[in-house]
């Protein structure tokens, strides 16, 4: 590969996620910039099927704009009992789109489910491109596995985190403290995972 990493734009507007990439990259000397820093309005239409489409169709519009090597993320909940539901559609599962319309849309379509069919994991997937048309992207996936319970179960965390039972913690992920739920999250394994890419090139 080329010239080592300086900088790397974060294709997203959440500012949590750019704090935890932020403090990720610091040891790595490697300088963090968000869209709102570049002054850069990029929201892509996320048309594709896939996790990884939609990051790259996010990292893609980004780097295009901002001419700088560009990270982005895409993640959701898979149940594999509803053929992947509700996964790239997560965010949007329910009419409303809100997190406790999505929680309630979720178990009623689990309604009939049981042991092993209520298995479920969190998927994180990120796509790092060093140029708009860099053709080999570095892509890291994590997962982190669970159930889905059969009632709303604590207000830590966001998303399916109340309904998302975490087997070794015997707890939901909306029990957890976020600090502990940061470090076995799918995002921490994608996370981790891609460190270990960009040491290696
Ligand atoms: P995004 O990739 O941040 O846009 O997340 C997509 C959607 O997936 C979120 O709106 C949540 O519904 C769900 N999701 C992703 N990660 C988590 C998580 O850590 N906990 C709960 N829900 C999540």
């Amino acid at each position: 590969m080329g010239q080592p990493l300086q900088k790397i734009l974060i294709a997203s507007n959440n500012q949590g996620k750019i704090k935890e990439f932020k403090a990720l990259f610091a040891p790595l000397e490697i300088e963090v910039l968000s869209l709102q820093d570049l002054n850069i309005d990029s929201e892509p239409e996320e048309n594709g099927l896939t996790f990884i489409e939609n990051a790259l169709i996010k990292a893609r519009d980004a780097a295009k704009k901002s001419g700088l090597p560009t990270l982005a993320d895409d993640s959701g909940l898979v149940v594999p009992a509803l053929n992947g539901e509700p996964g790239i559609y997560s965010a949007r599962y329910s009419e409303s789109g809100n997190d406790h319309d999505n929680n309630l849309k979720l178990l009623t379509k689990m309604r009939h489910l049981s042991g092993v069919e209520r298995a479920a994991y969190f998927k994180a997937v990120l796509v790092l491109l060093r140029s708009a048309d860099d053709p080999v992207p570095l892509i890291a996936e994590g997962e982190v596995h669970g159930f889905i319970t059969e009632k709303i179960e604590g207000n830590e965390g966001f998303g399916y985190d109340p309904l998302f039972f975490y087997p070794e913690k015997k707890s939901t992920f909306g029990l957890l403290p976020a600090t502990l739920k940061n470090q076995i999250s799918h995002r921490n394994n994608a996370l981790q995972q891609l460190l270990k890419k960009i040491l290696s090139l």
